[in-house]
């Protein structure tokens, strides 16, 4: 057991079951043994490469989508371009080369928050960003981000934060939690806690015994508080993460080690543990806050921003292996079995302000 595991086991063996969202809190964020505090989970070496990191082509769109948006919203000076879990900080450096590049204006009067709740990789972010010439600020949450226009972005940091499971039992749903099994390890168990029928799909009547069903509490606060920001003073979000437009029932807890999916379970604070975003859920919530929410997939949005034009001019530049390399990137990025159906990307922003990278559809 890894020393996490057995401080988890000694909780449950006081307190009682964990439920899935308290077990992912500490394997993920505990202080002194959770992942992200104490790891370097990103790239080749580590667990999981993220888009920004397989190819610059990502932060460089996701940077000229903010500067669509900051003119959509008149262009204000006094704006805060914020990323929400920017991992190695690879992301933010794109997106400031770009505004640098094509909206200087922006560049150099909006204030940059990197919202990142691991000391650790704020470290990190602070390494790759030291020679941008930015007005960078770094934030353990949202509380302490400004009260004006928010242009906000996010890859995978929905599908990072915890959320519960509820399994249909014989006795009805029940929320799924983590006890001891009798060696002592950690195992799946039933738990007392049951969730409204109106929380569930419209199919959930005819739903069969063992279905899973995901909620999560922590994704939906993190969108109603951003929502409210850019309701209140104007601004733009863009978020990505691999997911589902439709709610639906399916267990989509996953470890990911060393770039290989692993038991759940296996070994807290030393293994990435996610699960796949509800889309619609996060759309609803936005709109609940009065913003218009649209949703598209990670390829048709990358390729309505322009994704094979720069693909094309960074080429050109190239030899015949630096083209294979880039057209392998968009295929990581775009293809649709690779992460271009799979990620989907949703856009929020006050009812009638334009954003780029989701077509006309569902506006
Ligand atoms: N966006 C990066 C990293 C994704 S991994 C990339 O695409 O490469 C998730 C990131 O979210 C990590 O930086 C992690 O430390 C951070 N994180 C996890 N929970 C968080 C929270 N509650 N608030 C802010 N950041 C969080």
């Amino acid at each position: 057991m890894t020393p996490l595991a057995k401080r988890i086991a000694a909780l449950i063996a006081s307190a009682g079951p964990m439920s899935v969202a308290d077990y992912m809190a500490l394997c993920l964020l505990d202080p002194t043994q959770g992942y992200y505090t104490t790891r370097e989970p990103f790239g080749r070496e580590g667990d999981f490469t993220t888009a920004p990191e397989i190819s610059q082509m990502f932060g460089e769109l996701v940077g000229v989508w903010v500067v669509s948006a900051w003119r959509a919203i008149g262009s204000p000076t006094a704006v805060t371009v914020a990323e929400i879990g920017p991992g190695r900080g690879t992301l933010m450096r794109d997106v400031l080369r770009t505004l640098q590049q094509l909206a200087p204006a922006l560049s150099e009067s909006a204030g940059f928050a990197l919202v990142e709740a691991s000391p650790r990789l704020a470290e990190r972010q602070r390494g790759t960003l030291a020679s941008a010439k930015a007005d960078l600020s770094w934030h353990a949450g949202i509380d302490t981000l400004p009260a004006r226009p928010l242009i906000v972005l996010g890859n995978e940091i929905f599908d990072a934060l915890p959320f519960r499971q509820f399994v249909l039992t014989q006795a009805g749903w029940r929320e799924r939690m983590i006890g001891l099994n009798e060696d002592g390890r950690l195992a799946f168990a039933t738990g007392v806690a049951t969730i409204e029928h109106a929380r569930l799909p419209a199919k959930g009547a005819g739903a069969l015994l063992g279905s899973v069903f995901e909620i999560a509490p922590a994704r939906a606060a993190l969108m109603q508080a951003l929502a409210e920001r850019i309701s209140d003073h104007d601004g733009a979000g863009l978020f990505f993460d691999y997911g589902h437009t439709q709610a639906g029932f399916g267990d989509t807890f996953q470890a990911v080690r060393r770039h290989e999916p692993e038991h759940v379970l296996a070994s807290p604070g030393e293994a990435d543990l996610t699960s796949h975003v509800d889309f619609a859920d996060l759309a609803g919530t936005a709109k609940a806050e009065g913003l218009s929410a649209q949703t598209t997939t990670q390829g048709d949005f990358l390729i309505a921003m322009g994704m094979l034009e720069r693909a094309g001019r960074l080429g050109a530049a190239l030899d015949a292996a630096g083209r294979e390399r880039i057209s392998g990137e968009v295929e990581r990025l775009a293809g649709p079995t690779e992460m271009g159906q799979l990620f989907k990307v949703l856009g929020v922003a006050r009812p009638g302000t334009p954003l780029a990278g989701f077509g006309t559809a569902g506006q």
